[in-house]
């Protein structure tokens, strides 16, 4: 049988898997294997040109059992209600195992951001807030940014529900722009959670990072604040980064700033002065310490699995890693830090920021960075340790911490 690359049914086996080892009571697995709601909208977009496109989009509520639900939206011509679907469900059981009181959701557009012009973009983005403006809401459903949605994105899209409700709302939407009441710390969150995470692997594996040799797969907002921060908080050695386009490779280390430069000034990161091309594959393959996938999904699968050489693989990106894969990096040694953990700074800081909107007041960066770092090592330690209790691999116990937590939340409300 081939493998399995639909993001949702990964997800659901993920739950399934889990489900087994915790002996969840087949109610509460039969619940927590499916979104609660789901809302599909038609987006008439008046083009550039004068004609009028019609997009499709989605929003999908997985779970409010433990909170409203919160999630990104993706912009992106390949975008499926399932990958929306299972976005929605690792939202769910991000923000349990990084403690928050949310649930999540996710949503999404089909289209192609590169293609389009910042008119375009505001008006399809406006349009989407049209239609799923009727069951968003500070306390009910919150959504941010994720691949290819910007702070702007979200300021528009905040405006636009504002004046539905005919004044300003803006916990309605978090990653907006500081001005708008955006959180301190918001912008480089997800790699800086990432890169707590793997600071505390290096300690559990008894790994010296200072220095270790790292790659990074993609090279957008996770991709490159992981660059950053893996040098600057953690003194990585960066030696290859990848973008759609093709990688860069550089045995010497790759300097943050000259590669975001070149990427801005070209497109991309490849044909980087100094620096060999390399393909996405090649990347993946290195003979690195620590490995970042901070792209898109199916990036290690059983295809590519057993050639994967590093120790630390710091999953930035959501649902880089298919389910037998997990079990041939596991067999191999190599130590995951599972998605839903690793890349939870970002939720965790757009938590900060509706708590801040809330009260309408605002912390400073460094009271952002303090409350994080607690957060993700809390988080990452419940993870390891419930590994070594259950003797399994940490994405099955970031699943047994998450889902032990929604469940009790909905046996609580008389659920289940
Ligand atoms: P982004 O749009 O800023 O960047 C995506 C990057 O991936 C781009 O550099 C793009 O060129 C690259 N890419 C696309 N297809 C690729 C391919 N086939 N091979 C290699 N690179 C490819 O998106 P982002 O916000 O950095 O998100 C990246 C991943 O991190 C996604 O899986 C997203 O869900 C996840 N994530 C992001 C956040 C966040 O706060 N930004 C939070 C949690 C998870």
């Amino acid at each position: 049988m081939s493998e399995e690359l639909n993001p949702f049914a990964i997800a659901q086996k993920q739950l399934d898997q889990a489900a087994e080892i915790m002996g969840l009571d087949p109610a509460t697995h039969e619940l927590l294997r499916w979104p609660l709601r789901e809302l599909h909208v038609t987006l008439p977009v008046r083009m550039d040109d004068g004609a009028v496109k019609i997009f499709h989009g989605f929003r999908v509520q997985y779970n409010d059992a433990r909170g409203p639900t919160k999630g990104g939206i993706r912009y992106h011509p390949e975008e499926t209600i399932d990958t929306v679907r299972a976005l929605a469900a690792w939202m769910t059981w991000k923000t349990a195992v990084v403690d928050i009181p949310l649930g999540g959701g996710k949503g999404g557009i089909i289209c192609n951001p590169k293609e389009m012009s910042q008119r375009e973009l505001e008006r399809l983005s406006r349009a989407y807030i049209r239609q799923v403006g009727k069951i968003i809401g500070e306390e009910v459903d919150v959504p941010a940014p994720d691949v290819y949605t910007t702070p702007q994105i979200m300021a528009w899209m905040m405006d636009e529900y504002s004046f539905m409700r005919g004044y300003n709302v803006p916990g309605v939407i978090t990653g907006k722009p500081i001005p708008l009441g955006g959180s301190q710390g918001r912008g480089d969150a997800t790699a800086r959670g990432g890169m707590y995470c793997t600071r505390e692997a290096g300690k559990v594996l008894g790994i010296e990072l200072k220095g270790a040799t790292a790659a990074i797969q993609g090279y957008g907002n996770a991709g490159q604040f992981a660059h950053i921060l893996g040098v600057e908080l953690l003194g990585l050695k960066v030696v290859a980064v990848s973008d759609s386009k093709g990688g860069i490779y550089n045995p010497d280390g790759l300097d943050a700033e000259a590669v975001i430069a070149h990427k801005q000034k070209t497109g991309s990161v490849i044909d980087f002065p100094g620096a060999e091309n390399i393909t996405n594959a090649e990347l993946l393959e290195l003979d690195v310490v620590v490995l970042i996938p901070a792209a898109l999904e199916n990036q290690i699968t059983s295809a590519n699995a057993d050639r994967i050489k590093a120790k630390i693989v710091a999953e930035l990106a959501n649902g880089p890693t298919t389910p037998e894969a997990d079990e041939i990096l596991h067999k191999n040694g190599v130590y995951v830090i599972p998605d839903f953990l690793c890349n939870a700074g970002g939720v965790t800081v757009s938590y900060f920021e509706q708590v801040q909107n809330a009260y309408d007041y605002y912390w400073d960066l460094e009271t952002v960075h303090q409350r994080l770092d607690k957060k993700m090592t809390a988080a990452f330690h419940a993870v390891h340790e419930t590994a070594q209790q259950y003797q399994v691999h940490n994405r099955m116990a970031a699943y047994i911490v998450a889902v032990s937590r929604v469940a009790e939340a909905c046996k609580l409300r008389g659920w289940v």
